[in-house]
């Protein structure tokens, strides 16, 4: 498959380049030049194919011929050796945990297929590729546990100084090897204004091969798609007009959903569901893109001021404001409101969700107000555990932690301060 920029302004090129480079040349992030639905059987028989099946179906066409059958077909199942339950918690609202994974985070499958992809393509080659990832939390735990160990791979890991939860530092600041973390004196915008300079700066980049793990690279965006067909698996033959609520920060995990659905998954609407960080809440209601600087909430990872994928989600719609309107609603809410929603969730059906959860399930419940015959699906996009300075809040019982989490706790943090870019530089120039 080949990709082309979406600032249409550099030559277009296939997977293999589009996943080394992380982003075009002319700064844009890189689209699939054709999307070809599946064939109407697939969906419809999709319940009789494991999850191996339905994820190397979907995503072959993206992928080869770069990378053969067998190939794909392995990483594809590395990928994915968890389970992605579907919790049903009243009659028109179900939750889809994608938090099975090594770091507990839905970013796990992104970052472990792109780390296997880049392995592949970088097995033959002497040359190091370095990924520079900025994380508001989660990204970064999950590229580090994805990639650790990846042969001709190093991994710099940039996260804001006591802006991340106590289980999401350890996660990204003790595996060691080939994965570094960078603590860096500021904000998460901070952080990947950084990385963005750290691109454009010619005298870097003449030196060293550097890529991104964020959502902007397309090996770490497409897998998410499988998602929303895991969950049309197991809900196809109980509900009619199934719909998916997700929490939203980067929009890289809504926009693969909408791809899915190019695909010809029989899905009717999205919500985005944002916390204070609602650009695109404002802009469905105003029809004017106005991003503004991000403010921290309780949903950390969704504290993205202006969505990198947001320009995806436009190409997918041809820029048609009043197609995307009634594809995609989107509701924001408040610390307050999210907090009572982990509350209520609680004391009226026993399950714990997470405050980005939470987010996902209010979404779901402003949808239905207007949409009553809708079974909302949100998205759990990590686990309750990984935030437990809130959960503790909200819920009295004691929570059991995940062998994922009992495992980092203890272990020590190992991190370099990084005050600002030309410390950042001065980093990079001695590796
Ligand atoms: C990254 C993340 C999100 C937001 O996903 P995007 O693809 O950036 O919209 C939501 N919840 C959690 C827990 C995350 O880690």
């Amino acid at each position: 498959m080949n990709y082309y920029s979406l600032n249409q302004k550099a030559p277009n090129t296939t997977f293999e380049d589009a996943v080394i480079k992380g982003i075009a040349p002319d700064r844009g992030l890189y689209f699939p030049e054709t999307i070809t639905a599946l064939d109407p059987y697939f969906f419809e028989s999709i319940e009789t194919l494991s999850n191996e099946e339905i994820a190397y179906e979907a995503i072959k066409q993206f992928i080869s011929p770069e990378i053969p059958k067998d190939i794909l077909k392995s990483i594809v199942s590395e990928t994915l050796n968890f389970k992605f339950p579907i919790v049903k918690l009243t009659d028109s609202i179900s939750t889809l945990e994608l938090f099975h994974g090594p770091t507990m985070a839905f970013k796990d499958v992104g970052a472990r297929f792109m780390a296997r992809c880049l392995g592949y393509f970088n097995e033959n080659n002497s040359n190091e590729i370095t990924v520079l990832v900025a994380t508001s939390g989660d990204t970064g735990g999950a590229v580090a546990n994805g990639f650790l160990g990846v042969k001709g791979v190093r991994v710099i890991i940039l996260y804001p100084s006591g802006k991340v939860s106590n289980i999401q530092e350890k996660q990204l600041t003790t595996l060691g090897r080939n994965i570094t973390a960078l603590e860096v004196e500021g904000t998460f915008d901070d952080c990947q204004d950084m990385v963005k300079k750290a691109f454009l700066d010619d005298e870097l980049t003449s030196k060293m091969q550097l890529t991104s793990a964020n959502s902007i690279n397309v090996a770490r965006w497409l897998p998410q798609l499988f998602y929303f067909m895991f969950a049309y698996k197991q809900l196809k033959n109980k509900y009619d007009d199934i719909v998916f609520s997700v929490p939203s920060g980067n929009f890289g995990n809504i926009c693969a959903g909408m791809i899915a659905q190019k695909l010809g998954l029989p899905i009717s609407h999205f919500i985005a569901s944002n916390n204070d960080n609602n650009v695109v809440t404002r802009y469905l209601k105003s029809a004017n893109y106005n991003p503004k600087p991000s403010v921290q909430t309780i949903s950390n990872a969704m504290d993205v001021g202006n969505p990198s994928n947001f320009i995806r989600i436009q190409a997918i719609y041809n820029n048609d404001f009043y197609s995307l309107k009634s594809n995609l609603s989107s509701y924001s809410f408040s610390d307050k409101e999210t907090k009572d929603a982990m509350i209520e969730v609680y004391n009226s059906t026993g399950y714990i969700v997470d405050p980005h959860g939470a987010v996902g399930y209010l979404g779901s419940k402003s949808y239905l107000t207007n949409n009553p015959s809708a079974h909302c699906v949100f998205l759990e996009t990590a686990h309750p555990t990984k935030f437990l300075d809130v959960v503790k809040e909200v819920v009295s019982d004691d929570i059991p932690l995940p062998k994922q989490i009992k495992s980092v706790i203890d272990k020590v943090k190992v991190a370099t301060p990084i005050n600002n870019y030309l410390e950042f530089k001065a980093f990079l120039s001695q590796l």
